[in-house]
């Protein structure tokens, strides 16, 4: 780049200049030119955070761009909505997309560099015949088992940004909290030198976790929706005076009760195995986690107890 006009467009800065001094953010739509700029980066020294998300973005993403941001000095977002890791063809079409207020976030927050690909800039040989990866019984487990195929997408799709964006840290949300620990197995099994660093779940004034599908709720679904925050909250609060298979019946129970449609699970596991869990004792952490549908839209939440 230099001075000129592209697009009607004038600048006058080049990509590397602009990617040191974080004049502006850059767009890239194309792998070649991010590495282009990524390698420029490196050269002078850089280190590289990296938050994959699918857009819709809220304050939960923006928590992991500025944690990237104040442990790197390039941080790189990507909004991608992978159509591999769903296993509902409808939830894909109706994932929201709001990629106009997404970048005047991106701005407002300071990020450097945002790629924005399409389906076919990420699979060139189409979505089909793509990696399969061993992830043991995590894969049948939960999320798992309720969303068949979903961690092999999530991996294909991380594995391959990963390898485009080459960060020495990639930030995930404890809000999915199965996908930390399965994308922490595929870094293990295919030796990818990026680090794992792991943010806290945000949530809302009144408890429920901020999520791009929460936009989907209707005023009175989205007030009800908060069953989930006080069904996990009142878990954390008993398990230590009730038995856990009591505790997660009451949860689901409550959530029907109070507005949803359905719930997938509401499991109390080993925190860092995610295998169920019979009893609380003091040397095991737990955890417990949800899905359950409102209104037709799927929420997950957990939290450590
Ligand atoms: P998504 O756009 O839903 O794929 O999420 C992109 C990243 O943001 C993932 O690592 C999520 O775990 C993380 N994330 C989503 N919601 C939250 C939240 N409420 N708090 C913190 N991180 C989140």
């Amino acid at each position: 780049m230099g001075k000129g006009t592209k697009n009607g467009w004038k600048f006058n800065f080049s990509t590397k200049e602009a990617l040191l001094t974080a004049i502006t953010m850059i767009v890239f739509k194309q792998i070649t030119a991010l590495q282009a700029a990524l390698s420029e980066a490196r050269e002078q020294g850089k280190t590289i955070g990296f938050v994959p998300t699918m857009g819709a973005l809220h304050q939960g993403h923006l928590s992991l761009l500025q944690l990237s941001g104040q442990q790197n000095q390039l941080t790189v977002c990507s909004i991608f909505v992978n159509p591999t890791q769903f296993n509902d063809p409808k939830d894909f079409e109706k994932y929201p997309v709001t990629v106009g207020a997404d970048i005047f976030l991106l701005e407002q927050a300071g990020v450097n560099v945002l790629f924005l690909p399409s389906v076919s800039e990420i699979y060139p040989n189409g979505t089909q015949s793509q990696n399969s990866y061993d992830l043991g019984y995590l894969e049948n487990l939960l999320d798992g088992a309720y969303r068949p195929g979903h961690f092999q997408g999530v991996c294909q799709v991380v594995h391959r940004l990963l390898t485009i964006v080459q960060p020495q840290t990639f930030y995930l949300g404890q809000k999915d909290y199965q996908q930390c620990l399965v994308l922490k197995r595929m870094v293990q099994l295919e030796n990818l030198p990026s680090r794992i660093a792991i943010g806290p779940t945000l949530r809302e004034k009144d408890g429920l976790a901020m999520s791009s599908r929460n936009t989907r709720l209707s005023p009175e679904a989205r007030e009800k929706a908060t069953a989930i925050f006080k069904s996990l909250s009142y878990i954390r609060e008993n398990i230590k005076n009730k038995a856990i298979s009591d505790l997660q019946t009451e949860a689901i129970a409550f959530l029907l009760r109070n507005g949803f449609d359905k719930v997938d699970y509401i499991a109390i596991a080993d925190a860092e195995t995610l295998l169920p869990a019979t009893e609380a004792t003091q040397d095991k952490k737990l955890v417990v986690l949800a899905a359950a549908f409102i209104e037709g839209v799927r929420l997950i939440d957990n939290m450590t107890l």
